[in-house]
């Protein structure tokens, strides 16, 4: 079929997001998932691995390597490493392709213009024919089936790695977003913190985020769990073994539970009062791995009166929102 950008072979959307890279195929949906994490060997800057190979080696590696996330905070610490990382997966997805893909990324929304141009140079740079950006919260929205187009509030907060986005949309534009680089990863450090503050374990990144991920809660559960937790005692130097709960993990989290219920409420609170009045009946959805921490839902609820809804699928929910729109690439031009 032929329109705006002539005839339709191999389009491919892109969630870069600040943990996961997810690639979309038009017509056959979300054919890669991996975190995006790329390692570097320090000497010659080559690139050792990229997605969850590199992911493995976060915090294990020897002095000549480094595992580094090139979006960690929803801004590009590294362009180089950034765009060694686009064209692997824009690569890796597109092998069979005849002709080079055009591309829809979904950037983070607080991007700074400067940042969404290397981003897109960076795509052009790994083989991209034609790329088109659009918001992560506008991704995110259409991904789980709001109806955007409809002048009528829609509101979507979908918790990543790095940032957490909210976002309001009205007629397939966004009245308000707000952006804040507290999210998943933070409630990691802050189990890190507890672990060292409370029982003098050292532990790392990735152990902090199976802890979250096994009892972590941000509201009471019905029945509290608890776990066994590995980390070196950094006191005697020696590895230890230590049993904890879902409580006390519930209190270290709840300072960056706060932070983001205030976002959201603060979104809220710039809001025009007609979509208000919409979201009252309304409500919002969830998206984003952040948002598959226990209680966050009911916790958001409380805490705005608002009904809150969480994705089905909230870690797809942006690279589907990009596989939509590749079916209809004008809207797009229309409307970001
Ligand atoms: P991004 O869009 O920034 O790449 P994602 O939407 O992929 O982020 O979400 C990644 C975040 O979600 C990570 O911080 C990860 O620890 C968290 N996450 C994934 N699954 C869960 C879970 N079951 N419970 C709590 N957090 C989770
Ligand atoms: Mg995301």
């Amino acid at each position: 079929m032929a329109n705006f950008f002539g005839y339709f072979s191999n389009d491919i959307g892109i969630d870069l997001g600040t943990a996961n890279t997810l690639v979309y195929v038009k017509d056959k949906g979300i054919v890669l998932r991996e975190p995006s994490v790329v390692a570097i060997d320090t000497a010659t800057r080559k690139v050792r691995a990229v997605g969850a190979e590199a992911k493995r080696m976060l915090g294990r590696t020897p002095g000549n390597i480094t595992a580094i996330r090139p979006m960690k905070d929803g801004v590009i610490a590294d362009f180089d490493v950034t765009e060694a990382m686009l064209r692997y997966f824009i690569q890796k997805a597109s092998q069979s392709f005849r002709a080079p893909p055009r591309v829809v990324i979904a950037i983070p929304s607080g991007i700074t213009a400067v940042e969404k141009r290397a981003v897109m140079d960076s795509a052009t740079h790994a083989g991209a024919r034609k790329v088109i950006t659009i918001p992560e919260p506008m991704a995110a929205a259409i991904g789980v089936g709001l109806p955007i187009d409809e002048p009528a509030g829609n509101m979507i907060v979908d918790i990543g790695g790095g940032t957490t986005e909210i976002a309001v949309i009205s007629l397939s534009g966004i009245v308000f977003s707000k952006s804040i680089r507290v999210a998943g990863d933070e409630l990691d450090s802050a189990i890190i913190n507890y672990m060292k503050r409370a029982y003098n374990l050292l532990i790392g990144e990735r152990t902090a985020e199976e802890i979250k991920i096994t009892i972590g809660s941000v509201f009471p559960l019905e029945e509290e769990l608890t776990m066994e937790v590995k980390g070196r005692d950094s006191v005697a130097g020696l590895p230890k073994t230590i049993h904890i709960t879902s409580q006390e993990i519930r209190e270290a989290l709840s300072d960056t539970a706060a932070t983001i219920v205030d976002a959201v409420r603060t979104t809220l609170e710039r809001c025009p009062p007609e979509l208000s009045a919409d979201l009252v009946d309304r409500g919002f959805v969830m998206a984003g791995g952040g948002s598959l921490i226990r209680g966050v839902d009911r916790l958001l609820s409380e805490k705005t009166g608002l009904p809150v809804t969480i994705a089905d699928d909230p870690l797809s929910a942006v690279a589907n929102g990009t596989g939509a729109v590749l079916n209809d690439l004008s809207w797009l031009m229309e409307n970001v």
